[in-house]
């Protein structure tokens, strides 16, 4: 056996849910180039358990779109709608764990709930993605009537109980979790970083229908792939904290994270989907080049070499 050390594993995982704008084209171009300069692996992910919003049209053109900016990847590309049962594993062990709960709340009822409970929804707490934090539902109800529900076939989705989770994770650790970010957050949060997943709250982590979240599959599938370096935008950061905390549960590996900036439009907007002007397709039928676009998400060739 050879005792030298694996290359490190970079990947980009776009969902294919709309076309590719220039600030994907900036994400997949930043982790090449560090897959390049650490003599590392790049692979691509198609993450499309969003079976609804997800097309074979857009995976098509996320090939296409790469490819024609000069990146290059591993085959074959995992694609997550084929994972669902190393998912719905991780779901069990979580479950066993007792660090789950089942929630038939509806989103009529969560801010029903908000409203009532004399703080209002204006005031009310919420995740860094503005999302209300959720109210505690059915997070403690009987056996019996818990069966009932199930039985009854109401809707319902798996929610963390995020402080339960915390504390169990922490005495499998030894002490606090942490991770570690070469790049920066969006506060300029950067180094050796203690994890908050409380600040978002009892997140779903599953449904009923759709037996996993993107926080689930992107854990089970950074540590099936040997992903050692997640490089991504700042708009995943503070996922980061919860992505840690599934790592440690569920006895996955930890990888080094770095976050960038994101690239937004001229009025400081962050690119989205429906962004078409800065669509890698739109830019590329004006007559733009691969080399226009790394100068336009400022990375110049002088950086390549
Ligand atoms: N699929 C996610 C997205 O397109 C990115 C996942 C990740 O990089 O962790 O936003």
């Amino acid at each position: 056996m050879s005792d030298r050390p694996s290359p490190p594993v970079f990947r980009f995982a776009p969902s294919p849910n709309g076309y590719l704008h220039l600030g994907h084209a900036y994400s997949a171009l930043v982790g090449a180039e560090a897959a390049r300069e650490a003599g590392g692996r790049f692979l691509l992910r198609i993450e499309d358990i969003d079976t609804g919003r997800c097309r074979p049209e857009y995976e098509e053109a996320i090939f296409e779109d790469l490819a024609w900016l000069g990146l290059t990847w591993e085959e074959p590309v995992l694609r997550q709608s084929t994972r669902f049962e190393a998912y719905e594993a991780a779901l069990k062990k979580l479950r066993a764990l007792g660090t789950v709960y089942p929630c038939f709340a509806t989103r009529k009822e969560i801010i029903g709930a908000i409203e009532e409970s004399g703080i209002g929804l204006d005031r009310w707490p919420r995740d860094p993605d503005g999302a209300p934090l959720y109210p505690g539902l059915y997070k403690d109800l009987p056996p019996r009537e818990l069966s009932r529900l199930m039985w009854e076939g109401v809707s319902y989705a798996w929610r963390l109980d995020i402080e339960k989770a915390k504390t169990l994770a922490e005495e499998k650790q030894g002490g606090p979790i942490t991770f570690q970010e070469d790049g920066a957050g969006p506060r300029g949060e950067t180094g050796r970083l203690a994890i908050e997943p409380e600040l978002y709250g009892d997140t779903i982590i599953a449904r009923k229908d759709v037996p996993t979240s993107y926080h689930i599959a992107v854990c089970v599938d950074d540590a099936a792939q040997g992903v050692t370096h997640i490089s991504r935008g700042q708009d995943l950061f503070y996922m980061t904290h919860i992505h840690r905390l599934l790592q440690v549960l569920l006895d996955l590996p930890e990888p080094i994270y770095r976050h960038h900036p994101l690239i937004r439009d001229e009025t400081g907007r962050r690119l989205s989907k429906t962004a078409k002007d800065m669509g890698i397709r739109e830019l590329r039928s004006e007559g733009l080049s691969p080399q226009d676009i790394r100068a336009m998400v400022g990375l110049n060739e002088a950086e390549r070499a």
